[in-house]
């Protein structure tokens, strides 16, 4: 191959993979024809505009239903509060993933009224908090974060209340039917359970003693792992969410129910941040983890128990993308220690390897 050759293919493959680039546009439409059925609908519709299919992430988007803070709410200008489900996912498998050939779309409508409260008047506005995760097709294990210019602009849709419309509630304020303990476990479970509560509160202590051994300006080695660089107001955050976990795992205020009807496969746990009774609804990944280590029972109850409003009100998403597991929350603690300390995994992880 002459120079010549060589610099005409190299040319052409540049080309083609300037042609590959992706890129992803969205959009929000609201569906008030239920509105008599007390439910107001959002469509969410994701277009593939680049060259090449895509194997996109469905969580942490309405692709897969409402099961994070995927959308914001604003009524007359003030955000409405999430209300909807919050969990802890393990590692995404290839069901989590939905293709998006080249110029195609995909779109999901999802019910907004369980997840927000929409009983008063006014005019609403629904907006995207979504960062699309992608890969090659047929790879979803290498999925990755993709380019900021590849990101869908934010996409958002409006609606109006009026007085005479009857919204239902939020689905966390109609599940406060009951304010047992257990919901729905079998005596075996029942013990489980106990034991992964048990064994959280000791590591809610555990993580109470290794704050209170170390200091802002000398944070222990584990901090600095889930945390990030540590300063004095990032540090009392930390301190005062583990006061917290601590004071309501040990003051029994946890509620559990181990037949929930609306678990994902990958899903351990889930709850709703404002629910009273701070239930933790048990999913299949839950059962099948160790009491005690990383990803644990314990560690689950940690996590969830974090997510409450009136604990710490932790989050699964930052800059609208899902954090799941070790490594996400390694690098988010290295990138943005900011973020770091309102995600609900990065609390379970400093708590589980003390
Ligand atoms: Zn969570």
């Amino acid at each position: 191959m002459n120079s010549q050759t060589f610099f005409a293919v190299s040319f052409a493959t540049w080309l083609m993979i300037g042609d590959a680039s992706a890129g992803f546009s969205q959009k929000l439409s609201v569906d008030e024809s239920k509105k008599g059925e007390g439910e107001i609908y959002v469509k969410y519709t994701l277009t593939n505009t680049g060259k090449e299919a895509v194997d996109v992430l469905k969580w942490g988007t309405p692709l897969e239903g409402l099961r994070s803070e995927a959308l914001a709410v604003q009524r007359d200008g003030r955000e409405v509060p999430y209300e909807g489900l919050l969990s802890k996912r393990g590692q995404p498998s290839v069901q989590s993933f939905i293709r998006v050939e080249a110029g195609a779309s995909v779109s999901k409508t999802v019910p907004l009224s369980p997840s927000f409260d929409l009983t008063s008047a006014g005019h609403y506005k629904v907006i995207t908090r979504i960062a699309i995760t992608g890969g090659a097709p047929g790879e979803p294990g290498k999925a990755s974060k993709l380019k900021p210019a590849e990101q869908p602009k934010q996409a958002s849709a409006n609606f109006t209340i009026k007085a005479t419309d009857k919204i239902s509630a939020p689905l966390s304020r109609k599940k406060q039917v009951s304010a047992q303990a257990y919901t729905g476990c079998a005596a075996g479970q029942t013990s489980q359970v106990e034991a992964a509560t048990k064994a959280a509160g000791e590591m809610a202590t555990k993580a109470k003693a290794n704050l209170s051994a170390s200091s802002a300006s000398a944070p222990s080695k584990e901090y600095v792992t889930w945390f990030g660089v540590s300063n004095s107001s990032r540090y009392g955050t930390v301190v005062a969410h583990f006061s917290a976990i601590s004071s309501t795992i040990d003051g029994k205020r946890l509620s559990f129910n181990c037949t929930p009807s609306d678990c994902e496969p990958d899903e351990y746990a889930h709850v709703f941040a404002t629910d009273p009774n701070k239930m933790v609804y048990l999913c299949s990944a839950f059962w099948s983890a160790a009491n005690v280590g990383t990803n644990s029972r314990a560690g689950t109850v940690v996590h969830e128990t974090s997510h409450f409003k009136d604990v710490s009100g932790t989050t699964d998403k930052v800059n609208g993308v899902y954090v799941y597991g070790q490594a996400m929350c390694m690098d988010l603690a290295k990138r943005a220690p900011d973020s770091a300390i309102t995600v609900a995994d990065c609390h379970e992880y400093f708590a589980e390897g003390l």
